[in-house]
């Protein structure tokens, strides 16, 4: 199959990256002439896994990984387990983070990963063995030096200490650096879990400063109680900013005095999913795009924000916890009704950054403590932001344009300076 024709299938996550890449061009002057670079994934592998059920039955799934851009460095991005996974998200999430680690200016391209698969229909020993044998189908692929994985929707540190394992076995020694996001005992770093959230909530603070929006007591609503939605709700929540909803994939709750996140997140833990809380009240999952509120934190799935809600939503300022929740004429609709968005490939890219902190660990083996962590973390981040609203400013343009001029002109100047083999 050749880029082009499958890129025109079912279409959705890459179109939305397409286009973002399309309102860039003109921006970007002699780079633009590489631009196309940027509108294929460099290398693409599609896995056949095959599983023993507990029953002794065999299933098979189908899996990913897609390098989008290595011009920077080796390829970084998760490894999601959902059973929507197919080729064109894998592909659009690979992009998305060739232009994350670029507007952060770590010094990795973009990759991502999955299997299309539901987790919470396999057992524990089922789970160890899709994840060990998907590790092996795609173990030519990665490594330290070549592209490193980290969990993403329906991943967490565990499946990332199976895959290190699994590699390390293929390697015939330990090799911590493979993937990020592990257990802090197998060479994870302190901070990794909550950095994503973190990162959602120091982005939104600087971003409320400059449309001078007050955190206390303001309204905020959070899509996906997974671990960014809930991290960056609890961050909200302590500084005194009223969680009035949360969503996630069991319903939608809403209490107008504010939602209790600590009892929610425990609540959550043990019932896997938020219905049924009694803290709040059910509403109807569409009832959440009425709700009044000053600050929108979309941390579920991609496709969220659509025409019809970008004209409903009441918010102020939209932090996109989660990769591709808005979909480009959505994007439109909210800018011209005043809305400041903080986008993806800036707001979310606190895991990413940390994910290259705990990689650095890995190379000196030498840990850093979570204070350092925390601090190095909203350093970049801090910095990051500033240099996204100075080109916004700059260039008269929104928050994503100027995030991906930024990171596409990095890029590129990469692309450019290696030239293109054999010239
Ligand atoms: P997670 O699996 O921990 O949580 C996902 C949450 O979304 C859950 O609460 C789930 O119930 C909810 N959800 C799923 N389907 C839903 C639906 N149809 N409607 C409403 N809620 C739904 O995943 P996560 O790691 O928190 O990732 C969430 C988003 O953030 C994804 O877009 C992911 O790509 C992005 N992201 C994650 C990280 C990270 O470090 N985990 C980093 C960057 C971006």
């Amino acid at each position: 199959m050749t880029h082009l024709s499958y890129v025109n299938e079912n279409t959705d996550a890459w179109q939305t990256y397409l286009a973002q890449i399309d309102r860039v061009a003109p921006h970007l002057g002699e780079l633009a002439y590489y631009l196309d670079t940027l509108k294929r994934p460099k290398r693409t592998l599609i896995v056949d896994v095959p599983l023993v059920m507990d029953d002794g039955s065999i299933q098979h799934f189908e899996g990913y990984r897609v390098q989008h851009n290595l011009s920077r460095g080796p390829g970084k991005g998760g490894i999601r387990y959902h059973p929507s996974v197919d080729l064109n998200e894998v592909m659009a999430l690979s992009a998305w983070m060739t232009i994350k680690t670029a507007v952060l200016n770590l010094p990795f391209g973009g990759a991502k990963g999955g299997v299309r698969v539901d987790p919470s229909k396999l057992s524990t020993r089922e789970l160890e063995r899709l994840t060990r044998r998907f590790t092996t189908e795609i173990s030519p692929i990665i490594g330290p030096q070549k592209d490193i994985p980290a969990p993403d929707v329906g991943t967490n540190p565990n499946i990332m200490g199976w895959m290190m394992d699994t590699y390390s076995t293929t390697q015939g020694h330990t090799v911590t650096g493979v993937v990020t996001g592990k257990p802090v005992h197998l060479g994870g770093s302190l901070g990794r879990v909550r950095a994503t959230g973190r990162g959602v909530f120091v982005t939104g603070l600087e971003a409320a400063k400059k449309i001078n929006l007050t955190i206390e007591n303001s309204k905020v609503v959070v899509q996906g109680f997974g671990n960014v939605g809930s991290e960056a709700a609890y961050l909200f929540n302590q500084a005194n900013a009223q969680v009035v909803a949360v969503q996630d994939h069991t319903g939608t709750i809403f209490n107008p005095n504010g939602i209790d996140i600590k009892a929610l997140q425990k609540y959550v833990e043990e019932h896997r999913g938020l219905a049924g809380f009694s803290g709040a009240e059910p509403i109807d999952n569409e009832a959440l795009w009425d709700v009044e509120m000053d600050i929108f934190v979309p941390a579920a799935l991609e496709g969220q924000i659509t025409v019809e809600r970008a004209k409903r939503l009441t918010a102020k300022l939209v932090l996109e916890g989660a990769n591709g929740p808005t979909y480009p004429a959505a994007d439109d609709i909210l800018i011209e009704r005043g809305v400041t968005i903080v986008p993806d490939v800036i707001c979310n890219a606190g895991g990413v950054t940390v994910s290259y902190f705990e990689w650095v660990q890995d190379m000196a083996s030498y840990f850093w403590t979570e204070d350092e962590i925390n601090q190095r973390l909203d350093k970049l981040m801090i910095q990051a932001i500033a240099d996204v609203w100075a080109m916004a400013d700059q260039k008269s343009c929104s928050l994503r344009t100027a995030a991906y001029i930024l990171a596409c002109e990095r890029i590129l100047i990469a692309r450019k300076e290696r030239g293109i083999f054999p010239g």
